[in-house]
């Protein structure tokens, strides 16, 4: 496959698995992880979108879940793709180079997640007062004789944040990643579980919160 061909030319120091539409699997370069890092193609026009236009399609195939990464983040892979790039003797690719340095501009500079309507997330959440619970508003803890009950801190201000930034993502809803029966949650600080969506986020893909009302 012409794809594998271009990618082994490419990554001379470190690599990764290719598993293709047809699960073949291709070793690309020479990775260095003891389990080295996937790169799946879910969809089978990517072997010719990929090896064309990287720059076009790579972000969106991330994005749309048609390119999938296993063993591995994507900064990771991009550092990988960085580190051959960055050699002097592979210039005869000058032009595609320029392709892929461009796909790595279009995933760290902007994202299509952001500037799509289909992802503005929007979060609500009502917690009753009650006494004898602590009262934190937007990760602040708050003098008062009534306190929110919830299974967590029960900050209604970060609940809704972390559940719209959730939304605009795609990936589900604060009760699904911290379910309410699960005691490792109780009383938990809403700040520990929104760094926890952020960190999910920035091993997926790099998200810049560009307007939060
Ligand atoms: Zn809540």
């Amino acid at each position: 496959m012409k794809l594998i061909n271009f990618l082994n030319d490419l990554f001379k120091e470190d690599g990764f698995i290719l598993i293709d539409y047809n699960s073949n699997r291709y070793v690309i370069g020479k990775p260095l992880k003891e389990i080295p890092m996937e790169l799946q193609l879910l969809d089978k026009s990517l072997h010719k979108k990929l090896l064309f236009h990287p720059d076009l399609y790579f972000g969106e195939a991330y994005t749309n879940g048609s390119l999938r990464l296993k063993n591995g983040t994507l900064t990771e892979f991009l550092d990988i793709a960085f580190k051959n790039i960055g050699r002097a003797d592979i210039n005869i690719y000058g032009k595609t180079l320029n392709k892929i340095k461009g796909t790595l501009k279009y995933l760290t500079s902007f994202n299509k997640i952001v500037k799509s309507k289909q992802n503005v997330g929007i979060g609500f959440d009502v917690h009753r007062l009650v006494p004898n619970r602590k009262l934190y508003l937007a990760g602040l803890k708050i003098k008062s004789k009534l306190g929110t009950l919830g299974h967590s801190d029960g900050d209604p201000v970060l609940h809704s944040i972390t559940d719209a930034i959730l939304g605009a993502c795609q990936m589900g809803d604060i009760g699904q990643l911290f379910s309410d029966k699960n005691k490792k949650f109780k009383n938990i600080r809403s700040t520990i579980l929104l760094q926890k969506v952020i960190e999910k986020i920035n091993n997926g893909i790099m998200f810049h919160l560009i307007k939060m009302h």
